[in-house]
Parts: structure tokens; sequence; C-alpha cells
């Protein structure tokens, strides 16, 4: 219980840091250790005290605590902080994944964006190409929406822009994962873009027809792949027949006999699979919309 206080005073004191909390100590911190260097790369040496040592050794735990809602990104590092669905992008993009896009370790988020959009290098491997696909989807930040905002993860897995030392010490007594798919996902054996297929599908965000009748396309709801039912996530992916053939084709593959341990990795990589092969087959079913005709008419 004490081990698990003193990790909530440290945890306090890292918020503190990045939300500039705590004026005084934060400002001496910030002049006398960091000095303009980030948190997240500072060395571990002699010269620091013990406080400031065991916040270091708490970084890999902070990255499931703490995230940032950007607003102008003058305070996010690109590869450190939680910024994207990825986490924090050093993980997904490996320790050379800066250097690799051409970028400072400690780079902020703010340096990758140019007259309001994101300026990046070209995509050197498919997890970059996921990278950037990802950046799509995320607003660039602006310096008239004022400062960034960091959060707080709750019990409840929610974030909030307050710190909580009685909530923190109840999630330090029994750790529950940060999203429980997330290791589901992002896989360093899978494909990228079967991972954000995957990813859009549990978030319920690929655009099935029952969500683009919502945005005011006039379109038919059914499902082109049975034309029996509406075609929702929870169709797709779990009711439709065509659906339930491809999962039986697959899940016969490891499950004929009992799964061993090493099959988890293979099972994971047939859903991400299957998955992925379940919307291919969706989208070439489709009939091509009225604004494709006369392109293919001119062809
Ligand atoms: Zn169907």
């Amino acid at each position: 219980m004490l081990v698990e206080f003193a990790m909530v005073f440290q945890l306090k004191l890292i918020w503190n840091l990045f939300t500039n909390a705590g004026s005084l100590w934060v400002a001496w911190v910030n002049g006398n250790i960091l000095r303009k260097k980030s948190f997240w790369t500072l060395q571990d040496s002699l010269r620091l005290s013990r406080t400031i040592k065991g916040m270091i050794s708490l970084r890999q735990q902070i990255a499931e605590f703490i995230q940032c809602e950007m607003r102008n990104s003058l305070n996010i590092s690109f590869s450190y902080d939680t910024w994207t669905t990825h986490g924090p992008l050093i993980n997904f993009i490996g320790s050379n994944g800066p250097r690799s896009l051409r970028m400072r370790k400690e780079a902020l988020v703010v340096e990758v964006v140019r007259n309001g959009e994101w300026r990046m290098p070209g995509a050197r491997s498919e997890t970059q190409q996921q990278l950037m696909i990802t950046l799509t989807t995320i607003a660039p930040p602006q310096n008239l929406n004022g400062p960034d905002v960091f959060l707080w993860r709750r019990n409840s897995g929610s974030f909030e822009n307050t710190f909580s030392s009685k909530d923190t010490w109840e999630q330090l007594r029994v750790h529950s994962p940060l999203v429980p798919w997330n290791k589901v996902v992002w896989l360093k054996e899978g494909v990228p873009r079967y991972s954000f297929i995957l990813w859009l599908a549990i978030k319920g965000r690929l655009p099935t027809r029952d969500r683009l009748r919502t945005w005011g396309l006039s379109i038919p709801t059914n499902c082109v792949l049975c034309s029996d039912g509406i075609e929702t996530h929870d169709h797709l992916f779990f009711k439709c027949s065509f659906s339930a053939r491809v999962w039986q084709s697959f899940a016969s593959r490891i499950w004929r006999n009992p799964p061993s341990a090493d099959a988890v990795v293979i099972a994971k990589l047939l859903l991400q699979s299957a998955c992925y092969m379940i919307w291919l087959e969706r989208n070439a079913r489709l009939p091509p919309s009225p604004q494709q005709v006369p392109q293919y008419k001119q062809l």
C-alpha cells in the first residue's frame, strides 16, 4: 500500500509538470532539470534527486494515464505523448521512426504542420503509411485553438482534465489495460492495413450503408453480401450469412484441434484477415456510385 501511495504522489508530480500546475516547483524543474528538454527523453543521471529519478522510472506507466487533447500542439511531443489512437507513436513507428521521418525524437506535433496542413516526408513503410492515414482523420493544430489540454485517466476508463489521487490509487490497486482490444489490433506481426480496418470496425467507424444514410446519402441500406438485412457493423461482421461462412472457414483451421498458446498470435492474425477480407469483398460488390459511372465511360 505504501508503494502505491508513493506512486500516486509521483504520478501527481508528473501531472503537475505536464499541466504546469504547482507553479514554483514546476518552474524550478523546468528551469534546472529539463532546461527545454522533454521529460520523455531526460537521461537518468547521478545528479538527479530521488524524486526526479522516481518520476523517470514511471515513464512507461504514465503513458497509460495521460492523454492530450490537441489544440495548438505547442506542448505535445510527436513521438511520446498520446495524441492519436495509436498511443505513444514511438511504440507504433519504432525507435528509429522519428529519424526515418526526418524529425528529432523530441519534436513537437506543431513541427510537422505547415500553413495549417500536415507536412510529412513520404511514407517508407506500411506502418508510416498507416500513420499518414490516421493523420488525415485528425484536424491539424492551430494557434487559434488555444493551449493543449492534458487529460488523466479515470477508473471508469474515461479521461478528465483533473488529477484525482483517490481514483488513481484505485486504478493502481486493480490495474486494467487502457483498451482491452489494443493488443488484438496492433500487432508487430500484423499487416498495418488489416489492423486499421479492424480498428475502424471495432470503433464502428467504417462507412457502412446505415451510416452513409445518416449522412444524408440516398442509397439502399441492404447488405450487398447477403441481401438479407440492413448493412450495419453488427450485421456485416456477426450476423451476415456470407461473413459467417468466412468465419467458419478461418476458424476451422485453428480450432480443429484445441489451440496452443502459440496459436494466439495466429488467431489474432486470422481475425484481422477475416475482417479485412469481408470489408474488401463488400466494397468489391458495391454498385458504382452515380459519380463514378461517367468516369468509367470516359475510360
Ligand atoms: Zn449480409
